[in-house]
């Protein structure tokens, strides 16, 4: 690997050059199956034809104008995720920090319009939402924060399901909560349906925002479009990104009712964000999830995913808890085991670990029969090898 690159990645030593539905050929030759999709990016595979063709055509019509000016194809797309979604309209970004970036300037806009001038947002233990300053300081990881002080002083952090923590907050800056449904990053921790009502209806009494961050559990991944529709409610603002485009980079922020008119004309921006290209993979995007019933596919996958893994490992001491909703899968492990993605090289599949014991799948939705049980045999095979069950 060069030393022309920022030493910003601790990078396995493996590079590729090819993919194919589910699957990467490296620069060795080698075939390796993808359970992990770029990070939940890759929903629909590598190399799809259809996004291929989407994307070759709108490069020979037209890649980018500016937010000067209107653009179809924006408005196409938000339309489609409002019309998915229910909320009202849309802001499009890069990536999934700055659609993070937009919702939190949108929390202080809204309580500056409600006369409080220090807003403070209300953010979650082990959440993650971004590497930028702010998103960085919403984030509840210490590790992501050290060496960045000061960090942006506006949050209240609670633990992750405690609706007793929010409720006893008497402080009248509070403008928002904002949290992932689904925490990927915090090892696939999973909101309650219960929880999320809960803060539903504390949002609705008090005049908080209730902001949602679902650019890793977003867009089918979950077994539903967007994984507060599980629970049956609504947030104000919502965030999209990673597999929005399939691996071209498209960011969204979308908003219902009051906070639907906060950013107006000069107040958030971008000179790339919702350019015809990225528009026009995300409407791709979104037809090929619809038309192929991936939504609905990834909620069947997951369960015998999950119920495999459950069979395999009820009597492994080591195999504390398997755990996920659709294709957000996680296996706990009773120990560190930061190593086993590197192991799992051997077995020629990808797989990562989170919060240091969570092995974590995303695998793309578009696995056949064949391709699922090959993923369930060789994931269990590399989990009894490493606890030598
Ligand atoms: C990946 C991720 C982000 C950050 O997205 P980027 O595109 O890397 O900026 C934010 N929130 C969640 C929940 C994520 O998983």
């Amino acid at each position: 690997m060069t030393v022309s690159l920022m030493p910003t990645y601790a990078r396995m030593p493996v590079s590729f050059e090819r993919g194919q539905g589910p699957w990467l050929w490296s620069t060795e030759g080698q075939r390796y199956l993808d359970a992990i999709s770029g990070i939940a990016v890759c929903n629909l595979g590598h190399a799809h034809p259809k996004i291929a063709e989407a994307l070759c055509d709108q490069a020979r019509t037209l890649i980018h104008t500016s937010n000067l000016y209107g653009i179809a194809l924006q408005e196409q797309l938000a339309e489609k995720l409002s019309a998915l979604s229910g909320l009202d309209n849309a802001f499009f970004s890069n990536s999934g920090a700055e659609a993070n970036e937009a919702a939190l300037k949108l929390a202080r806009k809204y309580g500056h319009s409600h006369g409080i001038s220090h807003p403070k947002v209300i953010v979650m233990e082990n959440s993650f939402h971004g590497r930028t300053l702010f998103t960085l300081s919403a984030t509840g990881n210490s590790k992501v924060q050290q060496g960045f002080e000061p960090l942006v002083d506006s949050f209240i952090r609670v633990p992750f399901g405690d609706g007793d923590a929010i409720e006893a907050l008497q402080d009248p800056d509070i403008v928002a909560i904002f949290l992932e449904p689904i925490q990927g990053e915090g090892g696939i921790r999973i909101a309650s349906d219960e929880y999320l009502k809960r803060l539903r209806a504390l949002c609705d009494q008090r005049r908080w925002l209730l902001m949602f961050d679902e650019v890793q559990c977003g867009m089918g991944r979950s077994g539903r479009w967007f994984g507060f529709q599980h629970a049956d409610i609504k947030p104000d603002v919502m965030t999209l990104a990673k597999a929005l485009g399939n691996g071209f980079p498209i960011g969204a922020c979308l908003a219902r009712g009051a906070a639907a008119e906060v950013l107006t004309p000069g107040k958030h921006g971008s000179t790339f964000g919702g350019n015809p290209l990225a528009c026009r993979a995300a409407l791709s995007v979104i037809d090929i999830l619809s038309d192929e019933h991936l939504v609905q596919r990834a909620a069947a996958l997951g369960e015998t995913i999950r119920s495999a893994f459950q069979e395999a490992f009820k009597n492994n001491p080591k195999v504390k808890e398997v755990r996920g909703k659709g294709l957000l899968i996680g296996i706990e492990l009773d120990a560190p085991c930061m190593e086993l993605p590197l192991k799992a090289l051997d077995a020629h599949i990808l797989i990562n670990v989170t919060a240091e014991r969570t092995i974590r799948l995303l695998p793309p939705l578009i696995l056949n029969d064949d391709e699922t049980r090959h993923l369930i045999d060789t994931v269990i095979g590399v989990v009894d090898a490493h606890t030598g069950h």
